[in-house]
């Protein structure tokens, strides 16, 4: 990447985990997805329990492969045969939950919608920690442009991944359906954390997920 344009992005990093950070959110900032990997084995213990939530970032930066390397107790939802419905369920008591984040603002908070509620409802309140993986093309500037990035980028995408029927997956962007096949049923906005620690932020310098 062009070396200016590379210390504009840096910037931007730096000022969103110096936000995360005052909203009480570990915060760290990794350049490729072999450290983010790295950084995981150091933050989770061999034997925990770890889940996860729906994100092709966690594939990507290969966080998935790392947890299904036998070190941990992985509630794996996409095991042949799982009752992911009772996973859901079990992952509220789990040590560890990774997710990735729709978006994330430069002023340090998280921006997450759901259809079925599992992932937003685990990253609030169960898993001992959560840990957050997130591309550097995640961060916005502020709550509007959350908003914004989630109707026109994220939640298209990710109807086209699971083929649903929703309208946003000819228009590629929100028309505020009311479809069977609706993923945007549940906003959440995390903002700052009342246990220290509990949600830690892994920024990578590369673009994943959507
Ligand atoms: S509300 Fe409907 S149209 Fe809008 S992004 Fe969600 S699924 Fe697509």
């Amino acid at each position: 990447m062009d070396q200016n344009l590379q210390k504009v992005i840096d910037k931007r990093i730096e000022k969103t985990v110096e936000n995360l950070k005052k909203n009480q959110m570990e915060a760290y900032y990794v350049q490729t997805c072999a450290e983010a990997v790295e950084l995981v084995d150091r933050l989770c213990q061999p034997g925990e329990t770890v889940a996860v939530g729906g994100s092709m970032t966690l594939f990507e930066a290969g966080i998935i492969d790392h947890i299904n390397s036998g070190k941990y107790h992985h509630l794996n939802r996409y095991d042949q045969g799982a009752d992911v419905s009772r996973m859901m369920r079990d992952a509220f008591s789990a040590d560890t939950y990774f997710t990735s984040t729709n978006a994330l603002t430069e002023e340090g908070e998280l921006y997450n919608v759901d259809g079925n509620g599992n992932r937003v409802a685990a990253m609030l309140f169960g898993p001992r920690q959560v840990i957050v993986v997130a591309g550097y093309n995640k961060i916005v500037e502020d709550m509007d442009a959350a908003v914004r990035r989630v109707e026109k980028v994220a939640a298209p995408a990710n109807v086209a991944r699971l083929g649903l029927a929703s309208p946003c997956a000819q228009t590629g962007e929100c028309v505020h359906c009311r479809s069977k096949g609706r993923i945007c049923c549940d906003y959440v906005r995390m903002g700052m954390q009342r246990t220290p620690g509990r949600v830690k932020v892994i920024i990578v310098g590369q673009q994943l997920g959507y």
